[in-house]
């Protein structure tokens, strides 16, 4: 079936095109409301319209004709953290996060096509510039001549920004220092080292390769010190997650392709990200390629999809030779790897095995960030508010350090730590495992 098109012989209801939520995951919801207490936007604002019940509701009316596709509906598929924490509480399993990323596909196709330089902008960012690595790394260019030359220092200590969007100024805040993109300086195999257990493909995501370069490089050298060539395919593409969370499933349906097609010409035993929402987006594949592509092939991709602590556990850990590392620790768990895939023990069993470090966890471990791709910045507000709870979490353990798994959470949470004046210093998992890995 041609990419560009949608599966669905017509949408239902009053949605109005292509890639519609499919009206049997809406009839899913019995409106019991086991959600309600697990999702941050209800519990900030209070409102059914901002629950997981008060959203599948809204779509399911959009679905049988009851309700247009109106500005309430709109704002609350955006307004909608795609967190799944809903998903976790649900006794049917109703997916409320993925229902909005398919209304948001709605708001985007009913907008259709403006000259507005913000939808321009948005067109380019997602069908142009995140899809070429070449246009991600010429971004980063930009932003490390901005540091370098000292004009950030200046937009910092002027206070300039806060005269523009309030987006603009916590964006600027929240740019971590930025070195060269790890994929300028890897070779495409890293051997094992001791004795091998296999070969597995790395895939390095978007913002793991272009801001945290120094973490991904770590997951390459802790897998090789584990046992594993690490193949790393130079032609790799974004896993398309930031295009299902902006409502453009057909470029995410390109880009799934062309990964797929990549990695399964490698001769690997499975593909690793440390990227919570790459994994989270790459195992979704089988889903989101449902009937425009070759199902056994889908089956045997997903199969391979591991994140790097769910595999590292699965694998057991070598750790006679760990340098112990003295520290306590406290972990936040990312939406994108505790809900969305599952996962809350491997890294939990990782970071025991690191001979010396105490592990303190913090209450509400898996609530959100307030992060959330683009959340954090268009509702900067309620995304602080969310936060805030989180960083009364942390602070509560007083452990020395804050560990998480995903970039997203690992920008908001370093921002937070900042604005509020805590000392806790914050590592990726595979940073800490990194740590504790003899060279
Ligand atoms: S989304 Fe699930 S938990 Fe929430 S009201 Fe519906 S059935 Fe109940
Ligand atoms: S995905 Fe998160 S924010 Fe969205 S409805 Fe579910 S719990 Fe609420």
């Amino acid at each position: 079936m041609d990419i560009e098109q949608s599966k669905q012989p017509a949408p239902p209801g009053n949605f109005v095109t292509a890639d519609a939520p499919g009206y049997d995951s809406l009839l899913q919801c019995m409106r019991c409301g086991f959600c309600l207490p697990s999702c941050p936007t209800f519990q900030l604002t209070g409102r059914e319209r901002s629950s997981p019940r008060g959203r599948v509701a809204m779509a399911r009316a959009i679905a049988e004709k009851k309700l247009d596709l109106t500005a309430a509906m709109k704002e609350e598929a955006f307004f909608c953290l795609d967190c799944r924490a809903c998903t976790s509480a649900c006794p049917s399993g109703v997916q409320a996060g993925s229902i909005m990323e398919h209304c948001r596909s709605q708001v985007a196709r009913q907008d259709g096509v403006s000259l507005s330089p913000a939808r321009q902008l948005r067109a380019f960012v997602l069908e142009k510039m995140l899809p070429s690595p070449g246009l991600m790394k010429n971004s980063l260019v930009v932003a490390r001549l901005y540091q370098r030359l000292g004009l950030q220092w200046l937009v910092r200590r002027t206070g300039v920004l806060s005269l523009g969007p309030q987006w603009l100024g916590k964006a600027e805040q929240m740019l971590p220092w930025l070195e060269k993109p790890l994929s300028d300086g890897l070779a495409e195999l890293t051997p094992a080292r001791g004795e091998k257990r296999g070969r597995v493909g790395f895939f390095l995501g978007c913002v793991m390769n272009l801001m945290f370069a120094e973490v991904s490089s770590q997951t390459v050298r802790v897998l090789a010190h584990q046992g594993f060539d690490v193949v790393t395919p130079g032609k790799q593409k974004c896993c398309g997650a930031p295009h299902l969370s902006e409502g453009d499933p057909i470029t995410a349906r390109k880009l799934a392709v062309a990964n797929i097609e990549l990695f399964m010409a490698q001769d690997v035993d499975y593909i690793i990200t440390d990227c919570a929402g790459c994994g989270a987006a790459l195992k979704d594949y089988k889903k989101m390629l449902e009937g425009y592509y070759d199902e056994a092939t889908l089956h045997a991709f997903s199969a391979k999809i591991r994140d790097v602590s769910e595999f590292l556990a699965e694998q057991g850990l070598r750790s006679a030779d760990l340098i112990p590392q003295p520290v306590s620790v406290t972990y936040h768990d990312p939406c994108h790897l505790a809900h969305a895939q599952q996962i809350t023990a491997a890294p939990r069993i990782l970071i025991k095995a690191i001979p010396g470090v105490e592990l303190r966890e913090m209450n509400e471990s898996d609530w959100c960030c307030g992060s959330a791709a683009t959340f954090g910045l268009k509702y900067v507000d309620a995304s602080h508010k969310i936060l805030k709870r989180k960083l009364a979490n942390i602070a509560a353990t007083n452990a020395d350090l804050l560990i998480t798994a995903n970039p997203g959470c690992q920008l908001q949470l370093a921002w937070g730590l900042k604005k509020a004046d805590m000392q806790q210093q914050l590592l990726h998992i595979m940073q800490l495992l990194g740590q504790a890995t003899p060279v």
